[in-house]
């Protein structure tokens, strides 16, 4: 079990939430593949493991999950959610327009446009959403 897992656990926990070895694996899912996944590809990956899991149970576990702050949904319109894991750091998304992949980035120098925004426009400021869109590495492979 990764540290990141370990420590997920220790926080459901602590609120109160009771481990189900289904609950484990699709905790440990998200944490270690790190990829944003939907629902349905975390039931996907998991259904040979355990057969008796539905996608309604990968749901259910992922608002737990959520309610708990150990992950965050992104949402696409009509599109289904992905999840993703990375809680602990601000990062920024680079969608392939191909696959769906979802890679993580960092680029801390836009924390400013959230002081230039609360400046411009008197909010308080809460977050921001940048999306940087392209094909991925394995796309672009593929297209060779
Ligand atoms: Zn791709
Ligand atoms: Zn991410």
């Amino acid at each position: 079990m990764s540290q990141r897992v370990e420590k997920a656990v220790e926080i459901l926990k602590s609120t109160g939430v009771r481990m189900t070895p289904q609950r484990h694996a699709i905790l440990s899912y998200l944490l270690d593949s790190m990829s944003h996944p939907t629902a349905d590809e975390i039931y996907k990956a998991l259904e040979g493991k355990f057969p008796n899991m539905s996608v309604a149970t990968v749901y259910n576990n992922l608002r737990v999950f959520k309610e708990a702050g150990l992950v965050r949904e992104l949402t696409y319109g009509d599109a289904s959610s992905r999840f993703d894991a990375n809680v602990e750091e601000d990062h920024y998304h680079a969608i392939c327009t191909k696959c769906g992949a979802i890679r993580d980035f960092h680029f801390p120098y836009l924390q400013d446009v959230e002081e230039a925004a609360a400046e411009s426009v008197g909010f308080r400021v809460t977050g921001h959403r940048m999306e940087i869109y392209g094909v991925c590495e394995e796309c672009q492979k593929k297209a060779h």
